[in-house]
């Protein structure tokens, strides 16, 4: 018989179906957890090196989907981004690390990340002032990491709304130092307290003496400049001597400690591995 009108699903549309339902679960999914709470905070330790001590953590997003599992989040965040719901879920973020810090030594910091729509979005400095002061916290205590990317899409709104966070006396990370664009330039036309060296500069250093050259006169600017160098990615023994040896103020990475999700929340005080 002939199947007149019917037309065949070409295997690529197919594809995209696909793709789009798998999205449409994730963005169903993360509406939920942003009602029902199923998001986790992971802590991971930043270490002083002239101290060798915990000086602060970073903390990292963790969501586990009811159906597919732990999702990362260089996955979830863009969609959370597109979907509208970065602002809801970077509030409870700031929310969740405040309320830990609350409970830690007062020599400690914590850092949470901010993507370009949440830098974009006038929410940002309420949700931090709301978090410091519900908690009673020093705001030199939290500290946001952003990235390049971040700081392109409207340079000079985003220059504003920097400096007045800084003068609320929030602290400032650039995240990924070394791998977006006009890196240099922003060191020159923005106030940031510390630069996060990216981790594939440290990797490469110990094998490859251009990579060494290029972290050890980022180590330099950086120190010229006042700014806190920190160096990410510190999977070994070797890389950590090596950031010791050319003057890197803080480390972070597998060797130091890995993120890890607390649970003393739920009267159980250990911890949950996450990566
Ligand atoms: P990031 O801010 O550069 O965070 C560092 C990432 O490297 C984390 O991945 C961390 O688990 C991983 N890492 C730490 N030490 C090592 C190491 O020694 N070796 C290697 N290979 N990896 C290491 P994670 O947690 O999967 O986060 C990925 C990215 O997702 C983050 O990159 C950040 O851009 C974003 N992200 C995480 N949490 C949040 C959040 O709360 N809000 C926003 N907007 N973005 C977040
Ligand atoms: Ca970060
Ligand atoms: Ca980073
Ligand atoms: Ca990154």
């Amino acid at each position: 018989a002939k199947r007149a009108g019917r037309r065949r699903a070409h295997p690529y549309e197919h594809a995209m179906t696909e793709a789009l339902r798998k999205r449409q679960e994730i963005v169903d999914g993360l509406h939920d957890a942003v009602k029902g709470g199923g998001f986790r905070l992971a802590f991971q330790p930043i270490a002083d090196l002239a101290s060798g001590i915990t000086c602060g953590y970073e903390a990292l997003l963790r969501w586990q989907h009811p159906e597919r599992g732990w999702i990362s989040p260089e996955v979830f965040i863009p969609i959370a981004e597109d979907a509208g719901l970065i602002d809801d879920i970077g509030r409870w973020v700031i929310a969740e690390a405040c309320r830990h810090l609350a409970g830690w030594s007062p020599h400690l910091y914590v850092a949470v990340n901010v993507s370009a729509a949440q830098l974009a979005s006038d929410a940002l400095l309420d949700h931090l002032t709301q978090a410091v002061m519900t908690n009673g916290l020093a705001a030199e205590r939290l500290e946001i990491e952003i990235t390049e990317t971040a700081l392109i899409r409207d340079p000079a709104k985003v220059a504003g709304r920097l400096e007045r966070i800084r003068k609320l006396g929030f602290k400032i990370a650039l995240d990924d130092f070394g791998t977006g664009q006009s890196s240099l330039s922003h060191l020159r036309d923005l106030c940031f307290d510390r630069i996060k060296i990216d981790r594939s500069f440290v990797l490469r250093a110990a094998s490859d003496p251009r990579s060494m050259a290029v972290l050890r006169a980022t180590v330099r600017l950086g120190r010229e400049l006042g700014v806190i160098t920190h160096a990410e990615g510190v999977e070994t023994s070797e890389q950590l001597a090596l950031c010791r040896e050319i003057g890197c103020d803080a480390v972070q990475g597998y060797h130091i400690g890995r993120p890890l999700i607390p649970l003393i929340d739920m009267g159980m005080p250990y911890y949950v591995q996450t990566d």
